[in-house]
C-alpha cells in the first residue's frame, strides 16, 4: 500500500502508468483526508476536478490512470486488499461491468438522486454517471442536405448505399449504442438495422471516431456516428472542417447517449471521502468543469453545458436506462458479429 510518504520515491520506483499524489505536502502523516481513484478517464480531463476539490476540502487525492478492463482486472484481483476507494471510467458498458462483477458498493445518497436522473445512475446504486456524451451522426456539409437525414434507421436505407463509414464494432462505445437499440427496438429490429449499416459501408470500420470524421471530410464516405466530443476537438483545430452535426431520432426515442461515471469500490478504506468527493462531483460547478473540459453534458439537469457545445443545438436524448449498454452489451457483440460488423 502508498502512503503520502513515498511520495519523492513514487516517480522512481513505480510503473509509469501509476500517476501519484497529488497536493499533499511530503512531510502530512498518513491521515483519514485521502482518497484513492482508479480512473479510466484521461488524467488531463480529471485532474483538474481533483486538484479544485483539494483545494476546496483538504482533501487529498492519489490515483492511478489505465484502461478500464486492466483497472477492472486490478480491482478483482486486488479484493480486499484494493487501496482504491473509487473507480472511474467511461462508458455505463464498464460500469455495469463493475457492478456486475461486485467490485463496487451501494452508497445511498440524496444528494446523488436529486442531483442525477435515474437513467444514468445503478440502479443498485452502486455507480453514478457524472457526465453525459452523445453519439450521433455527423455528415459532410459538402455533400449532403441534413433535410436528408433523419434517424439511425434511414442511414440503413438504400439510400446510403456505399455512403457510410463507422467505427469498429470492437469499441465499447458502438457496442453501447447498439445494446440501448436492442433494448428499445427488440433484437430483430435492431440487426436488420444494423445489418443495413454494414450493407451501407463505404470501407472497413475505422480504430477510432476520428479517423471515421477524416473520412468523411476526405469524401470517402458521406456520413458517420461519433461521439461529439470528438467532434468539438477536431471543429476546434480547424473550423472550417466541411462537418456537421446531426441529431437523429428527435420525433421518437431521440439521440444516444452514454455516460462517464463512477463507483465507491466494495472494499474502500475511506468510502465516506469517496462518497463526498461523489456528491460534489454531482453538483453544479464541478458538474459544468467535469463536461466542459471534454466538451461533454452535465448529467446534472440544473446544469448548462459550455458555450461552445450549447453552439451544436439542442435535442432530445435517448431516456432508456444507460445501464443497458452492459446488460446487453454480450447480445450486442454477438448481433454485430452475425451480420458481419467487424
Ligand atoms: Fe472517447
Amino acid at each position: 500500500m502508498l502512503h503520502l510518504r513515498l511520495k519523492k520515491t513514487l516517480k522512481v520506483t513505480l510503473p509509469a502508468l501509476l500517476i501519484g499524489v497529488l497536493g499533499a505536502c511530503a512531510d502530512d502523516p498518513v491521515d483519514e483526508s485521502v482518497i484513492t481513484v482508479y480512473t479510466a478517464r484521461n488524467e488531463h480531463l480529471i485532474k483538474p476536478l481533483f486538484d479544485r476539490y483539494t483545494e476546496e476540502t483538504g482533501v487529498n487525492i492519489r490515483y492511478i490512470t489505465d484502461s478500464a478492463g486492466p483497472l477492472l482486472a486490478r480491482l478483482k484481483a486486488e479484493g480486499e486488499n484494493t487501496p482504491a476507494d473509487l473507480f472511474v471510467t467511461v462508458d455505463a458498458g464498464y460500469l455495469w461491468q463493475a457492478s456486475n462483477e461486485g467490485v463496487l458498493q451501494a452508497i445511498e445518497s440524496e444528494i446523488l438522486t436529486d442531483n442525477i436522473p435515474a437513467s444514468y445512475r445503478s440502479s443498485n446504486d452502486d455507480w453514478v454517471g457524472l457526465s453525459l456524451r452523445a453519439r450521433t451522426i455527423i455528415y459532410s456539409s459538402d455533400r449532403v442536405d441534413p433535410e436528408s437525414l433523419s434517424t439511425y434507421e434511414a442511414l440503413a436505407d438504400q439510400a446510403w448505399s456505399g455512403r457510410l463509414c463507422l467505427r469498429t464494432s470492437k469499441k465499447v462505445y458502438n457496442q453501447s449504442l447498439v445494446a440501448t437499440m436492442i433494448k428499445t427496438l427488440g433484437e430483430e429490429q435492431a440487426e436488420a438495422l444494423v445489418a443495413g449499416w454494414v450493407n451501407n459501408l463505404a470501407t472497413s470500420p475505422f480504430s477510432n471516431d476520428n479517423k471515421a470524421m477524416e473520412a468523411v471530410v476526405a469524401g470517402l464516405c458521406d456520413a458517420t456516428i461519433v461521439n461529439t466530443y470528438y467532434f468539438g476537438r477536431m471543429k476546434k483545430d480547424n473550423p472550417d472542417l466541411p462537418l456537421a452535426i446531426f441529431w437523429p431520432n428527435q420525433d421518437d426515442r431521440g439521440v444516444h447517449v452514454n455516460v462517464s461515471g463512477a463507483g465507491v469500490t466494495k472494499y474502500a478504506k475511506n468510502p465516506d471521502a469517496a462518497k463526498a468527493f461523489l456528491e460534489w462531483l454531482s453538483e453544479p460547478q464541478a458538474q459544468f468543469l467535469f463536461a466542459e473540459v471534454n466538451q461533454e453534458y452535465p448529467v446534472n439537469p440544473e446544469v448548462d453545458p459550455s458555450e461552445e457545445v450549447k453552439s451544436w443545438g439542442d435535442f432530445n436524448a435517448d431516456s432508456v436506462n444507460v445501464e443497458a449498454a452492459g446488460r446487453l452489451q454480450a447480445e450486442a457483440i454477438r448481433l454485430m458479429d452475425r451480420v458481419g460488423y467487424q
